[in-house]
């Protein structure tokens, strides 16, 4: 296996393994989750993904997210993601699933505001458009390390309100129902999240972070701004062009990212499969320090 940097910062694509070889043999997903750990963001290309080898490759790293699909229920793993309706047409912009896609070009970490939050998404791309739809990301452990010394102490064990309903409510306030939001009340999380392998700390922030436990709502939000505007600026990032075939898969603890548009008369459509961060005891990695609540 080689692995060639996609940025100087994090990054690197997989070559000479399938996904399926993860799914397959410990010694492989030991490779590749190694490499995970160290770069944050792994890009597989050429693959022959479907829905079945994209579960058998996220499951590897742990339990995955269920997903609610309309009256289903939580039946299923994958987060289809995309801009068409059920007979194969294109949804109008106003459409539940071109804002849902907005509300996703906000810098976020997914799964910030679940009561478990995400080790790893794992993105597939099934159709994409002739222009734009690019995933674009930042690694959160280099945007920590750059902050000054006195930034870091004064972070470092700050606990951070995670709401699916801020970040939702910044593109539509319609976007969210009412049981919705009593199904997803706020979370809370250290910020900052330091990786069990290697002790690297990494900022825990978001589009969904919204409060700053001690601080005053418009000195939290100025600050959350300012430390995302910082993580996000265009040299720290790495802008992922999709090709057919293309798997991605990022740390949810260490990065954050964003999609960026594309014409509304163009199909894309991407399926997302998302690791639990658990630790042995099932408990959120994350825990805030005790005494903070
Ligand atoms: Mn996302």
């Amino acid at each position: 296996m080689d692995l060639v940097p996609l940025h100087p910062d994090f990054g690197a694509e997989v070559r000479g393994l399938d996904i399926i070889d993860v799914a397959t043999s410990d010694k492989a997903y030991q490779t590749v989750r190694s490499a995970f750990e160290q770069h944050s963001l792994l890009l597989f290309r050429d693959q022959e993904i479907g829905d079945d080898v994209q579960v058998a490759f996220s499951r590897a790293f742990g339990p995955l997210e269920r997903v609610k699909v309309g009256s289903e229920g939580f039946g299923t793993f994958y987060s289809r993601l995309n801009n068409l309706a059920s007979d194969g047409s294109l949804v109008p912009e106003t459409h539940r699933q071109a804002l849902t896609a907005r509300a996703n070009q906000l810098w976020h970490t997914d799964s910030s505001f679940k009561q478990i939050p995400a080790l790893a998404s794992v993105l597939s791309a099934r159709v994409v458009p002739q222009r734009g739809g690019e995933t674009e990301f930042a690694s959160t452990r280099h945007a920590w390390a750059r902050l000054s010394t006195s930034l870091q102490a004064r972070l470092r064990d700050a606990v951070v309100t995670h709401s699916y309903a801020h970040s939702r409510d910044q593109i539509d306030p319609t976007l969210m129902t009412d049981p919705e939001r009593t199904a997803l009340p706020p979370a809370r999380w250290r910020m900052t999240w330091g990786n069990p392998v290697n002790g690297r700390l990494a900022l825990y922030i978001a589009s969904h972070a919204c409060a700053i436990v001690g601080l005053a709502d418009t000195e939290a939000r100025a600050l959350l701004d300012e430390l995302i505007a910082n993580a996000t600026r265009p040299q720290f990032t790495y802008l992922h062009h999709w090709r057919l075939g293309d798997v991605l898969m990022w740390d949810n603890r260490a990065t954050m990212h964003r999609g960026r548009p594309w014409p509304h008369d163009q199909p894309r459509s991407v399926v997302r499969t998302t690791v639990s961060a658990v630790d042995a005891d099932g408990l959120a990695e994350v825990r805030p320090p005790n005494g903070t609540l």
